[in-house]
């Protein structure tokens, strides 16, 4: 299997503008920012998304994101952040190496999540809770 491309970042094979790394995280600059300043953080263990991540690296990848976040705020003087990650094809993924994504915000810069917002009929909230609580539990 080819590697892939955070993988190649992390062991130096391609070269990155790197903001923090620790033995288990790393946080880059996106190379297509949605603004300047826009940042990753990749768990080093290649894993492919959310449900892949080792329950180990949650703390890390908190603790880079809380760090990143701060400094990103206070250096580039941020008046909000949007915190997210996609997972799947479906939603928007694109390297197959699970990140998150940290995205500076200022006032009127005409970013949008464009949403067509459902409501749900009558009892169907209820039933949608029953089937995902169900799986909940089996789980535990
Ligand atoms: P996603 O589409 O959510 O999987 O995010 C992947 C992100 O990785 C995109 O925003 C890309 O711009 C970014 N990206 C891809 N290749 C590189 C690279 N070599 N260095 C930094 N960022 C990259
Ligand atoms: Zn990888």
């Amino acid at each position: 299997m080819t590697e892939c491309i955070f993988c190649k970042i992390i062991s130096r094979k391609i070269p990155a503008e790197i903001l923090f790394e620790n033995d288990h995280v790393i946080s880059i600059l996106d190379i297509n920012p949605i603004h300047f300043g826009h940042a990753l953080i990749l768990p080093k263990k290649h894993c492919r998304d959310f449900l892949d991540l080792p329950p180990e690296s949650y703390h890390h990848i908190l603790q880079a994101a809380k760090i990143v976040t701060k400094a990103l705020v206070q250096s580039l003087h941020l008046e909000g952040y949007n915190l997210f990650s996609n997972n799947g094809t479906i939603a928007g993924q694109s390297v197959f190496h699970f990140h998150l994504h940290v995205t500076p915000r200022y006032t009127d810069d005409n970013i949008r999540f464009i949403l067509k917002l459902k409501e749900y009929s009558d009892g169907e909230m209820k039933r949608y809770g029953e089937i995902i609580r169900h799986h909940i539990q089996q789980q535990s």
